[in-house]
Protein backbone atom coordinates (compact mmCIF):
# COMPACT_ATOMS: atom_id res chain seq x y z
CA UNK A 1 0.00 0.00 0.00
CA UNK A 2 1.26 3.60 -1.30
CA UNK A 3 0.98 5.05 2.23
CA UNK A 4 3.06 8.07 0.58
CA UNK A 5 0.72 8.71 -2.46
CA UNK A 6 -1.91 8.59 -0.21
CA UNK A 7 -0.98 11.32 2.48
CA UNK A 8 0.12 13.51 -0.69
CA UNK A 9 -3.69 13.14 -1.91
CA UNK A 10 -4.83 13.84 1.34
CA UNK A 11 -2.87 17.13 1.42
CA UNK A 12 -3.74 17.80 -2.27
CA UNK A 13 -7.50 17.61 -1.17
CA UNK A 14 -6.69 20.33 1.69
CA UNK A 15 -6.15 19.07 5.09
CA UNK A 16 -3.43 20.73 7.32
CA UNK A 17 -2.04 17.24 7.75
CA UNK A 18 -1.72 13.99 7.06
CA UNK A 19 0.26 11.25 8.37
CA UNK A 20 0.25 7.60 8.12
CA UNK A 21 -0.83 5.78 12.06
CA UNK A 22 -0.56 2.39 12.86
CA UNK A 23 -3.77 0.71 13.35
CA UNK A 24 -1.87 -1.56 16.17
CA UNK A 25 -1.87 1.35 18.13
CA UNK A 26 -5.75 2.55 18.33
CA UNK A 27 -7.28 1.32 21.31
CA UNK A 28 -10.44 1.66 21.97
CA UNK A 29 -12.34 2.39 25.46
CA UNK A 30 -15.28 1.98 26.86
CA UNK A 31 -14.52 5.18 29.15
CA UNK A 32 -15.00 7.42 25.99
CA UNK A 33 -18.23 5.65 24.66
CA UNK A 34 -19.69 6.36 28.53
CA UNK A 35 -19.01 9.90 27.47
CA UNK A 36 -21.11 10.00 24.57
CA UNK A 37 -24.04 8.58 26.25
CA UNK A 38 -23.49 11.76 28.55
CA UNK A 39 -24.75 13.27 25.21
CA UNK A 40 -23.19 16.36 25.83
CA UNK A 41 -22.88 17.16 21.77
CA UNK A 42 -26.54 16.40 21.70
CA UNK A 43 -25.43 13.61 18.86
CA UNK A 44 -25.91 10.23 20.97
CA UNK A 45 -28.58 8.03 19.34
CA UNK A 46 -29.86 10.45 16.74
CA UNK A 47 -28.04 9.54 13.52
CA UNK A 48 -26.73 6.02 11.93
CA UNK A 49 -23.13 7.33 12.64
CA UNK A 50 -22.73 7.53 16.14
CA UNK A 51 -23.10 5.22 19.36
CA UNK A 52 -25.46 3.21 20.04
CA UNK A 53 -26.04 2.70 16.22
CA UNK A 54 -22.46 2.08 14.89
CA UNK A 55 -22.00 -1.10 17.40
CA UNK A 56 -20.69 -2.06 20.71
CA UNK A 57 -17.07 -1.52 21.55
CA UNK A 58 -16.21 -5.33 20.65
CA UNK A 59 -18.11 -4.84 17.51
CA UNK A 60 -16.26 -1.72 16.45
CA UNK A 61 -12.82 -3.24 17.36
CA UNK A 62 -13.09 -6.68 15.06
CA UNK A 63 -14.35 -3.53 12.07
CA UNK A 64 -10.63 -2.10 13.09
CA UNK A 65 -8.98 -5.21 13.46
CA UNK A 66 -9.56 -6.18 9.93
CA UNK A 67 -7.43 -3.16 8.81
CA UNK A 68 -3.76 -2.77 7.34
CA UNK A 69 -3.40 0.49 7.86
CA UNK A 70 -4.30 4.00 8.74
CA UNK A 71 -3.75 7.77 7.70
CA UNK A 72 -4.29 10.30 10.24
CA UNK A 73 -5.83 14.14 8.69
CA UNK A 74 -5.81 16.76 10.54
CA UNK A 75 -7.18 20.59 9.64
CA UNK A 76 -6.01 23.26 12.42
CA UNK A 77 -7.84 26.67 12.28
CA UNK A 78 -6.13 30.07 13.97
CA UNK A 79 -7.87 31.55 16.27
CA UNK A 80 -8.26 35.16 17.08
CA UNK A 81 -9.52 34.83 20.60
CA UNK A 82 -10.86 32.11 22.76
CA UNK A 83 -13.96 33.27 22.01
CA UNK A 84 -13.13 33.36 17.88
CA UNK A 85 -16.39 30.88 17.40
CA UNK A 86 -16.45 31.95 13.97
CA UNK A 87 -13.25 30.42 12.82
CA UNK A 88 -14.27 27.21 15.28
CA UNK A 89 -16.94 27.12 13.04
CA UNK A 90 -15.28 27.52 9.65
CA UNK A 91 -12.47 25.19 10.57
CA UNK A 92 -15.13 22.66 11.56
CA UNK A 93 -17.07 23.04 8.24
CA UNK A 94 -13.91 22.67 5.73
CA UNK A 95 -12.69 20.09 8.11
CA UNK A 96 -15.81 17.76 7.12
CA UNK A 97 -16.36 18.93 3.39
CA UNK A 98 -12.26 18.08 2.79
CA UNK A 99 -13.16 14.26 4.60
CA UNK A 100 -15.46 13.93 2.54
CA UNK A 101 -14.48 14.83 -0.65
CA UNK A 102 -11.50 12.66 0.27
CA UNK A 103 -13.24 9.99 0.92
CA UNK A 104 -15.26 10.09 -2.22
CA UNK A 105 -12.23 10.19 -3.79
CA UNK A 106 -10.55 6.82 -2.46
CA UNK A 107 -13.93 4.77 -3.08
CA UNK A 108 -13.46 5.92 -6.75
CA UNK A 109 -9.77 6.16 -7.68
CA UNK A 110 -8.72 3.37 -5.22
CA UNK A 111 -11.25 0.31 -5.57
CA UNK A 112 -7.95 -1.88 -4.70
CA UNK A 113 -8.82 -0.81 -1.25
CA UNK A 114 -10.94 -0.83 1.21
CA UNK A 115 -11.86 2.11 3.55
CA UNK A 116 -12.77 2.74 6.89
CA UNK A 117 -13.21 6.02 7.36
CA UNK A 118 -13.82 7.92 11.09
CA UNK A 119 -14.46 11.45 11.45
CA UNK A 120 -14.35 14.47 14.12
CA UNK A 121 -18.13 14.17 14.86
CA UNK A 122 -21.44 12.53 13.74
CA UNK A 123 -22.03 11.78 9.88
CA UNK A 124 -23.67 15.10 8.34
CA UNK A 125 -23.76 13.78 4.73
CA UNK A 126 -27.37 14.49 4.63
CA UNK A 127 -29.28 17.30 5.85
CA UNK A 128 -31.37 15.13 8.42
CA UNK A 129 -30.07 11.67 9.09
CA UNK A 130 -32.56 9.10 8.07
CA UNK A 131 -32.17 7.50 11.39
CA UNK A 132 -34.58 5.71 12.79
CA UNK A 133 -37.20 5.38 10.10
CA UNK A 134 -34.97 4.49 7.47
CA UNK A 135 -31.88 2.69 6.38
CA UNK A 136 -28.65 4.98 5.98
CA UNK A 137 -28.95 6.11 2.18
CA UNK A 138 -25.46 6.79 2.21
CA UNK A 139 -23.60 3.61 3.61
CA UNK A 140 -20.61 4.28 1.22
CA UNK A 141 -20.18 7.82 2.62
CA UNK A 142 -21.08 7.37 6.22
CA UNK A 143 -18.27 8.12 8.95
CA UNK A 144 -18.33 7.65 12.51
CA UNK A 145 -16.62 10.04 14.30
CA UNK A 146 -13.36 8.24 15.98
CA UNK A 147 -14.19 9.17 19.31
CA UNK A 148 -17.45 7.28 18.86
CA UNK A 149 -15.28 4.49 18.26
CA UNK A 150 -13.93 4.96 21.88
CA UNK A 151 -10.56 6.74 20.70
CA UNK A 152 -8.70 9.24 23.15
CA UNK A 153 -7.80 11.67 19.94
CA UNK A 154 -4.94 13.00 21.70
CA UNK A 155 -3.47 9.36 22.81
CA UNK A 156 -3.79 8.05 18.93
CA UNK A 157 -1.70 10.92 17.77
CA UNK A 158 0.66 10.76 20.33
CA UNK A 159 1.16 7.29 19.44
CA UNK A 160 1.81 7.87 16.07
CA UNK A 161 3.71 10.75 17.03
CA UNK A 162 1.35 13.16 14.83
CA UNK A 163 1.42 16.67 16.40
CA UNK A 164 -2.32 17.36 17.63
CA UNK A 165 -1.90 20.36 19.72
CA UNK A 166 -0.32 23.02 17.13
CA UNK A 167 -0.26 25.64 20.06
CA UNK A 168 -1.74 28.47 21.47
CA UNK A 169 -4.98 29.72 19.83
CA UNK A 170 -5.19 27.10 17.40
CA UNK A 171 -7.98 24.83 17.19
CA UNK A 172 -7.39 21.12 15.27
CA UNK A 173 -10.25 18.53 13.93
CA UNK A 174 -8.61 15.37 13.52
CA UNK A 175 -10.26 12.43 11.91
CA UNK A 176 -8.63 9.02 9.96
CA UNK A 177 -9.31 6.66 7.48
CA UNK A 178 -8.18 2.98 7.48
CA UNK A 179 -7.41 0.30 4.72
CA UNK A 180 -6.66 -2.46 3.49
CA UNK A 181 -6.04 -4.05 0.03
CA UNK A 182 -8.92 -6.09 -0.69
CA UNK A 183 -7.24 -8.57 -3.17
CA UNK A 184 -5.55 -10.25 0.05
S1 LIG B 1 -25.13 9.20 5.21
FE1 LIG B 1 -27.01 10.31 5.75
S2 LIG B 1 -28.41 8.70 6.44
FE2 LIG B 1 -26.37 7.83 6.50
S3 LIG B 1 -25.63 8.18 8.62
FE3 LIG B 1 -24.91 9.90 7.34
S4 LIG B 1 -26.48 11.47 7.64
FE4 LIG B 1 -27.41 9.51 8.27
Amino acid sequence: MDMAMLREEALGIGFTLAEPMKVETIKLREEVREMCAVNKCHAYNTNWSCPPNCGTIAECQERVNRYEAGLIVETTGQLEDDFDFETMEETAKIHSAHFVEFLKKLRKEHKELEVLPLGAGECTHCQKCTFPDAPCRFPDLMSSPMEGYGMVISDVCKDNNILYNHGRGTLTYVGCYLFREVTK
